[in-house]
């Protein structure tokens, strides 16, 4: 299957998980993950309409993202060192994996340099594993509240990665979870966050009957990672 067709049976499963569950399918935002693809794969993705690209590597974003073409649109999904924020801030729209208080700060500081606002998301360990990264859930609400201060963050949601599993219906449990967090969150802060990114490749469907607003799918689109 090409790009363009797997691309067209994506986009059908988001529909009609959205149907599923009474949602419009406007208000799943499709991020495809482009890590270890090459610029072709990710241009033939941009003509079938995907306009959001996911990185987890700012290495391999710094140098791919000057290839391709300047209308793309790049979010941070992966685990960053606080010693790469600068070229985070430099490369990307969104930082969807703020993980820590410590990584934060270094993103305030790298945003003030550059002059900008940075929309993030905050990365939560929902089902605990000891091998993921993410904020643990028992300190969200007081590592959001001290992220909150930061005034060149927006915190826009948040983003969990769920444990792999062959049956993606046992993962349910994890974006409940997360939706119910984003839940206290609004309330601790008194506003709306408008994101939940949640669902990959194998789970996606169950993301979106469960609230995802962003999905972020790599496998799916452009096949198997070498
Ligand atoms: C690789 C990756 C994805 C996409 O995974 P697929 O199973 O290939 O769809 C999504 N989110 C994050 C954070 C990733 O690292």
């Amino acid at each position: 299957m090409s790009i363009a067709e797997n691309i067209e049976v994506v986009k059908k499963r988001i529909a009609q998980a959205c149907e599923k569950s009474n949602r419009d399918f406007s208000e799943v935002t499709l991020v495809a993950v482009s890590k270890g693809q090459p610029p072709e794969s990710i241009i033939e993705a941009s003509c079938s309409g995907i306009k959001i690209f996911g990185e987890n590597r700012v290495q391999e974003a710094k140098s791919k993202i000057p290839i391709c073409p300047s209308n793309l649109r790049w979010h941070m999904i992966g685990h960053l060192q606080t010693n790469k924020a600068r070229d985070c801030v430099r490369l990307f729209e969104m930082i969807q994996s703020v993980d820590s208080l410590h990584l934060a700060l270094e993103i305030q500081k790298c945003a003030e340099k550059e002059s900008k606002q940075i929309p993030i998301l905050l990365e939560v360990n929902v089902a605990g594993e000891a091998s993921k990264f993410g904020i643990k859930p028992e300190v969200l609400i007081q590592t959001m509240t001290e992220i909150n201060k930061l005034t060149r963050l927006e915190i826009q949601g948040l983003m969990t990665i769920a444990p792999w599993t062959p049956e993606p219906e046992k993962v349910r449990p994890v974006f409940r979870k997360l939706k119910e967090l984003k839940l206290s969150c609004e309330d601790a802060l008194g506003a709306p966050l408008p994101h939940l990114s949640m669902g990959m490749s194998n789970d996606f469907d169950i993301a979106i009957e469960e609230g995802a607003t962003i999905v972020r799918i790599g496998t799916a689109i452009f096949g198997q990672r070498t």
